[in-house]
């Protein structure tokens, strides 16, 4: 157990530090090679890496059509009701996020507005390299369909048979995807930006991936114009606040939860009570011998925390200097608790608010900034899958009422092009405005 108040300032940061990315520089010249040998070979270079990575040989990347009736034949009726479910929840959250389009008046004559478009093409990557994730095909093709993007482009790494999880491809015809690749690692989003003869080139790439998969996407977002990515996202991370009346069997759970999805994850408890640190402790080593996953969960539980505050206002700035992915907060007294809690993806109130619910179906998305960037960035939502710009519309008189400002502002600036614009204009005379 570590005692908040005993730390140095530095020792502070140091316990806050996240897992390092090792490797940092042979990772960039593996994935620079990968996206170059895209650049120069497509479609021959995809099915290579295919074959190196993924360890199968592919004639075509396209899923063909027949596979989809193929998946959902093959589903129980359960399984297919869950993915449907979770599906609707996600859907009710995401509609109600539609941008209203904004008009106003600044002056008379004046019209300033604030519109929204869909993003034309999306990429969304679907991680499958230890274990399939179907959720996280509800998380970015919900969205992405009911922002209105034209084409949305599915890419996933198959197995060692060339197939993709029956999951993933039910979940992708719930959401109405049908263009499918088999790809996978930065081999994939090097494809997204760059195109192929077999894959047109996409707009925005969104999804979580491994760290060939991030490194790829933060070296073609700043190698391809006109190219973006969602956000930064890492390895997960969970923080739990729990008060003296909380469960350890719920905290431990849900510490364990995120701790199996890899070794590089992190998670960390804050208490103000000493008793329940243990009892949370104790439940760790109980609950994780059971765990499929135990041999992972161990190593990312070596990177966690279990903390001892003074109270829980100091509990609350821990988590904000932290600025967790996820944050849960098993206190009594949720709301004052709430209310001082800041930097985080993701808030889960209460005892019963698993952070598992937010993964899967209660609504909210799972996409979510890791690694310090909830301090400044958003969870991913429906305004990713679309861009706002303006439009204004000025008469005569509005512009006019502005010209002076204008004028004043262009002289301090030294731009007299930009001031004739306006003084042309102001000084037509009327013989334009009735021709027109
Ligand atoms: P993945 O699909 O991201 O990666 C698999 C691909 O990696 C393979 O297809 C292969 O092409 C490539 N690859 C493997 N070894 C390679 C090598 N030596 N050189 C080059 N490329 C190689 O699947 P994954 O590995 O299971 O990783 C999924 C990641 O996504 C995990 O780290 C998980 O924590 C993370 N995740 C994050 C979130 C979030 O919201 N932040 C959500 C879900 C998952």
């Amino acid at each position: 157990m570590i005692i908040w108040q005993q730390l140095s300032k530095q020792q502070q940061v140091s316990t806050l530090a996240r897992p390092a990315i090792r490797d940092n520089q042979v990772l960039a010249q593996n994935v620079k090679h990968i996206i170059d040998a895209v650049r120069d070979n497509g479609d021959t270079a995809l099915l290579d890496f295919t074959q190196t990575f993924d360890r199968v040989t592919l004639d075509d990347l396209r899923l063909p059509e027949s596979q989809v009736q193929r998946s959902v034949n093959a589903l129980s009726a359960e399984r297919k009701q869950a993915i449907q479910t979770a599906y609707e929840q996600i859907k009710a959250f995401h509609n109600a996020q539609q941008f209203q389009d904004i008009i106003v008046e600044t002056r008379p004559g004046v019209t300033c507005q604030l519109k929204s478009e869909p993003i034309e093409s999306v990429g969304l990557y679907i991680p499958a390299g230890s274990a399939p994730l179907p959720s996280t095909v509800l998380m970015l093709g919900v969205p992405a369909k009911l922002a209105g993007c034209e084409r949305v482009v599915l890419v996933c790494p198959p197995d060692k048979d060339g197939n993709l999880a029956d999951e993933i491809i039910y979940a992708a015809s719930v959401c109405g995807i049908n263009e499918i690749y088999r790809i996978g690692g930065a081999q994939a989003i090097a494809a997204l930006a760059l195109g192929t003869k077999t894959l047109a080139p996409v707009n925005k790439v969104f999804g979580p991936g491994n760290k060939y998969v991030t490194e790829a996407k933060k070296q073609l977002s700043q190698a391809v114009p006109g190219f973006a990515i969602d956000m930064p996202a890492g390895p997960s991370e969970l923080l739990v606040i729990a008060d003296a009346g909380a469960n350890p069997v719920f905290v431990a759970a849900d510490l364990l939860s995120q701790a199996e999805h890899g070794p590089d994850s992190q998670v960390i408890l804050l208490s103000d009570s000493a008793q329940m640190i243990e009892a949370v402790s104790n439940e760790l080593h109980t609950q994780i011998s059971t765990l499929p996953r135990k041999d992972i969960a161990e190593q990312a539980l070596e990177q966690s925390r279990l903390i001892l505050c003074a109270n829980l206002d100091e509990a609350a700035a821990v988590s904000n200097l932290y600025g967790p992915e996820h944050l849960s907060l098993q206190v009594r007294d949720t709301d004052s608790l709430l209310n001082k809690v800041r930097n985080a993806g993701s808030i889960f109130v209460g005892d019963y608010s698993p952070e598992s619910a937010g993964d899967y179906a209660s609504g909210t998305n799972h996409v979510l900034p890791t690694y310090g960037y909830s301090k400044v960035t958003s969870s991913l939502s429906l305004a990713d899958f679309s861009r706002r710009y303006t439009v204004q519309t000025l008469t005569k008189p509005g512009l006019e009422s502005l010209a002076q400002t204008i004028i004043e502002l262009t002289d301090a600036e030294g731009l007299d092009a930009h001031q004739r614009a306006v003084t042309l204009r102001v000084d037509a005379d009327a013989s334009f405005n009735d021709a027109n």
